[in-house]
């Protein structure tokens, strides 16, 4: 299974536009973040996490000719704002996108896109066609080919949003919090990708000493950071503070894990 992180940057992406900051005005390539999101290919599957902002050109930099599902972590516009992108998909399908989400994230994408969510025969031709299943607590397992995913619980500030496992990784992105359900479900992880938007406090995410703390609770072999700010400053500034088994995600960035059972 290979993890392709498409997208690594916090909602305005970096850089930022007309920020003057040494993140935003860097020409390391490092520092050149999309929107946070991911593709998850098992060879035979291909799912993304999140359709944010910038998934055309996330797919089309990729490469991502299919696409099986698309699982939704909440529905902030920097995680859902390319909804209306899933059309070629449609046409590649020949038939709905599925799409995994809660009910609240789902009545917020009918509100944003409700021409999408119109009945057939009223939709106007080309619009956007999805097969929306609803992820419900307690969350159980999901297959869609060959992957098997597991939802589970992950904090926003007061936001309850999702988290997913598959196999020996997880990926979590917008967390401030991670229940004690959630944690009892990460043990043994290959691969953690996970967020850590700057070095000071913030109320809906973690800082990057927060997501040190969590990564050393949870234990996994490897772990990448995500949804990363301009404030964080140059990769160069701030990835010698990091531990040997923690890594600067990056735009591009493809890792490969090889247990996929849960
Ligand atoms: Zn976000
Ligand atoms: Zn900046
Ligand atoms: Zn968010």
């Amino acid at each position: 299974m290979r993890i392709h992180l498409v997208g690594t940057g916090i909602s305005q992406g970096i850089p930022v536009i007309g920020c003057r900051c040494a993140a935003c005005q860097s020409s390391d390539i490092r520092d050149k973040r999309l929107r946070t999101a991911a593709v998850i290919d098992s060879g035979s599957t291909q799912i993304a996490f999140d359709i944010g902002p910038d998934f055309r050109q996330q797919m089309l930099r990729g490469g991502f000719t299919h696409l099986n599902a698309v699982f939704v972590t909440h529905e902030h516009s920097d995680h859902v704002a390319g909804l209306d992108d899933i059309r070629p998909y449609n046409w590649i399908l020949r038939g709905a996108m599925p799409l995994y989400a809660e009910e609240r994230v789902i009545k917020a994408l009918e509100m944003h896109f409700p021409y999408a969510f119109m009945p057939p025969e009223k939709r106007y031709p080309g619009a956007p066609d999805l097969e929306v299943h609803e992820l419900k607590e307690p969350f159980s397992s999901v297959q869609v080919g060959d992957l098997e995913l597991l939802p589970f619980r992950v904090f926003h500030g007061a936001l309850p949003i999702l988290g997913y496992r598959i196999g020996k990784f997880a990926y979590i992105t917008d967390c401030s919090y991670l229940p004690q359900e959630s944690k009892e479900l990460l043990h043994d992880l290959d691969v953690l990708v996970i967020n850590a938007l700057r070095h000071t406090q913030h109320p809906m995410h973690l800082s990057l000493s927060e997501a040190l703390q969590l990564i050393a609770e949870l234990a996994p072999r490897e772990a990448y950071l995500t949804h990363l700010s301009h404030e964080m400053g140059p990769v160069a500034s701030f990835e010698g503070m990091l531990p040997s088994h923690v890594h600067v995600g990056l735009d591009g960035m493809e890792l490969e894990v090889q247990d996929t059972n849960l």
